[in-house]
This record gives structure tokens, C-alpha cells and sequence, in this order.
């Protein structure tokens, strides 16, 4: 707890519409830091990324990094552009060394559905949807990502590692999640997915997994398979909680959690540490659609109400946390007439008229988002 009102915010737009829905989420913020009142948000907007490694031969300057580390929060669009890449043809990640480097542990990739948004699955159960995956985001399959095991042109390696402090703060995390959900009417109940019937590595993931949930007797602990989770979260996602999970699997099968919800952006994500997080939606620079002006900026509007949440919890300071639930709650009422859909749903709503709606609907006096 601290008697902070005013919070450094680190901004990285990054690349493609990463820069493109990073200028509404500040417009959004700034209307809200106005309205609630009690706090402010001072931005320091830093350049990173694959544009900005075209242009300087570097990712993320160490300047920028030790700047980025002493903010509050980190707030980051997407960064990445297939035709952007290292020499060894790996592409540029900053937002992989960020995690890493800042030990931001626990993805957290919330799986929620709106009201008034068409979602893919026909059964009426998939219109409710409300659960939270945990990524670890520090180890696992990512971990040798910079350092491949090429044998000539023979065969490549690339080596899983699962650490003991790695897995068990992520357990812990996982289970403390499940523990607030429960305090709010959730389950109570934590899955963890793995591949421990073939691989040594997710044996020992599922033991820790076992050994922390007897630290919380009041939490359901319970396994899926990867292979069946994919099948479990088509067939009835509506049944889990929080899913807690290894860094690629958790990439993947957040990418479908998005796909649940209707589209990528629509999805958010916080990358938390102990010391430190940064708040950025679960999608990619999108060059598909960058420059179009069609990119849903929700995702990136969501990512911010959890980085208010989280330096509410962290200070101690309701304000923040009144400024997240305004914000929150114009987002949910600007879908719910079924008036405003996004191109990705299919609509004709656009990053512009998104933006417009929601900020319309933090004030009270709006007909339209009061409805
Ligand atoms: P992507 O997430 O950028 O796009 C996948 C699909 O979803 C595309 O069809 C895109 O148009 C759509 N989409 C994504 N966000 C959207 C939004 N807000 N509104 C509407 N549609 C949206 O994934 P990709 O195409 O595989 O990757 C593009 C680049 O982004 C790659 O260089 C990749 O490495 C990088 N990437 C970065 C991050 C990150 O910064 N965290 C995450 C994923 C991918």
C-alpha cells in the first residue's frame, strides 16, 4: 500500500495496429482519469519493435528498458512483422525479453464473452463464457528461444525447461486467482494442462501443480491433458474456471480462448510479475488489416482496465479501481444492442467508432450506453 496518486505509465504502441489501437486506449484512459478523479496517469511513450529494429538495427535500446522498468506499468500495443526478422530468422519479439527480463510469470488471458456479440459456437451455453487462462510466460518451450540447437543442417533442438520456482509461483498465482474468483461466485477451481503422459518435463509440472493446491484446500485442483483440453474448450468451455498452463501451450490455446470470444480483439492480457506488469491485448501487429482503420481496439481498451485493477490492488486506491469498473462497464453496454459490431464480427464498426461509443458511454448522461 503507498500514498502514490500519480503513475508513470510506460507506453510501447509497437508495431502495425498495436499503434493504431494504442492512441484510442490513451484518449479512453485520459476520459476516465478525468471523470473518476483521485489519480493521474503520466505516459512516457517509448519505441520498440520490428519497425522501429528496421529503422535502428536494434528491438528494445537498454536506454529504453531501464526507463520501461522503473514505470509503474507498462502498457503495450503489439510488436512483430513477419517480414521483419534477425539474421538467424527468428522475428523481433521485445515483448518475449520484456516478459522474461521483468519475470512476468503469470500470463493472464481472461476468456469472456459480451452480450449483443455473435460467438461461433451454436450452443447457448457459449454465450456466457467467463473464465481465465494462465500462461506461464518466462519458461517452458520459449525458454531456449534465442539460442537453438542447430547440428550442420541436419536437426534443430529447441529444449523445454521447467523450473521448480518457475512452476510454483505460477501455481500460486493460479490458485490465488481461483481464490479471489471463488470470493465473487466463480468455482473455485484450477486445471492445469499439460502432457504429462509422454514428457518427463510435464510429470514434474503436474507434481508441483499437486504439491502447491494442498496449500489451498479450498480451490478444486484438477488436470487435462493439452490434446483434450483443445477438444474440452470447443465441447464445453462453459466448465472450467482457471486453466493454468506451460508458456507454448498457453499461447496456443489462448489464441482459441480468442476464438471463443468472437475475435482477437476482444481478447485481452496482463503479464505479472511480482515487481512488475505489463497490460497488452493477446493479438499481433495484424498487418493484414493494419492502415485500414478496421482494427477492434477493445482488446487493448480491456488490457487497461486490468492494468487499473492491478495498480488498485497494488496501492491500495479504489479510485483506480471505480476508473476500471466505468471503463469496464461502458465497454460490456457499447455491444450490448447488437448495434456496434466490429469487422471482425462481421460488422462495419471500425477502431474510430468503437473508440467514439465507448468513451460516450463513461458518461452517465449518454441514452445510448445507459440503456
Ligand atoms: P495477429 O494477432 O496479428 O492476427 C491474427 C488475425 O486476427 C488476423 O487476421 C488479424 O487481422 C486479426 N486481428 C488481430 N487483432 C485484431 C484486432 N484488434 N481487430 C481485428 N482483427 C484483429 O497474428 P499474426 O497475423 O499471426 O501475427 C502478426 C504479427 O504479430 C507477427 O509478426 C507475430 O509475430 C506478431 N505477434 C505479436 C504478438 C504480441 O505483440 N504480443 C502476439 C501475436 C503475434
Amino acid at each position: 500500500m503507498s500514498n502514490k496518486r500519480e503513475f508513470r505509465i510506460a507506453v510501447f504502441g509497437g508495431d502495425g495496429i498495436g499503434e493504431e489501437v494504442m492512441g484510442p486506449c490513451l484518449r479512453v484512459l485520459d476520459e476516465v482519469t478525468t471523470i473518476v478523479g483521485g489519480f493521474s496517469l503520466k505516459y512516457e511513450r517509448y519505441e520498440a519493435g520490428a519497425t522501429f529494429y528496421r529503422k535502428t538495427g536494434v528491438a528494445l535500446p537498454e536506454e529504453t528498458y531501464n526507463k520501461a522498468s522503473k514505470a509503474d506499468a507498462i502498457l503495450l500495443g503489439a510488436m512483430g512483422m513477419p517480414n521483419i526478422r534477425y539474421p538467424d530468422g527468428r522475428e523481433i519479439s521485445p515483448q518475449l525479453d520484456l516478459r522474461e527480463r521483468l519475470e512476468l510469470y503469470a500470463g493472464v488471458r481472461p476468456v469472456r464473452t459480451f452480450p449483443g456479440l455473435t460467438v461461433p459456437l451454436a450452443d447457448p451455453r457459449a454465450k456466457d463464457l467467463d473464465f481465465v487462462l494462465v500462461r506461464e510466460c518466462t519458461e517452458g518451450l520459449f525458454y531456449s528461444r534465442s539460442q537453438v540447437d542447430l547440428e550442420d543442417d541436419h536437426v534443430a533442438r529447441d529444449t523445454m525447461v521447467i523450473s521448480r520456482l518457475g512452476a510454483e509461483r505460477l501455481f500460486d498465482f493460479a490458485f490465488r486467482l481461483a481464490r479471489k474468483r471463488k470470493a465473487n461466485g466463480y468455482r473455485g477451481r484450477v486445471t492445469c494442462v499439460d502432457k504429462a503422459n509422454v514428457l518427463g518435463s510435464f510429470v514434474f509440472f503436474r507434481k508441483i501443480f499437486y504439491e502447491r493446491a494442498r496449500q489451498f484446500p479450498d480451490i478444486v485442483a484438477d488436470w487435462s491433458y493439452v490434446d483434450a483440453m483443445a477438444l474440452n474448450l470447443i465441447q464445453r468451455p462453459w466448465d472450467f474456471d482457471v486453466i493454468v498452463t506451460e508458456n507454448i501451450f498457453g499461447d496456443i490455446l489462448s489464441d482459441l480462448g480468442a476464438g471463443l470470444m468472437g475475435g482477437l480483439g476482444m481478447a485481452p492480457s496482463a503479464d505479472i510479475g511480482d515487481d512488475h506488469a505489463v497490460f497488452q491485448p493477446c493479438h499481433g501487429s495484424a498487418p493484414d488489416i493494419a492502415g485500414t482503420g478496421r482494427a477492434n481496439p477493445t482488446a487493448m481498451f480491456l488490457s487497461s482496465v486490468m492494468m487499473l485493477d492491478w495498480l488498485s490492488e497494488r496501492h491500495g486506491l479504489m479510485a483506480l479501481a471505480e476508473a476500471a469498473d466505468l471503463l469496464d462497464n461502458s465497454i460490456t453496454r457499447a455491444f450490448a444492442d447488437g448495434t456496434l459490431v466490429p469487422y471482425e464480427f462481421g460488422g462495419t464498426a471500425g477502431t474510430e467508432e468503437i473508440t467514439e461509443t465507448v468513451i460516450k458511454g463513461l458518461h452517465p448522461h449518454c441514452a445510448r450506453n445507459n440503456g
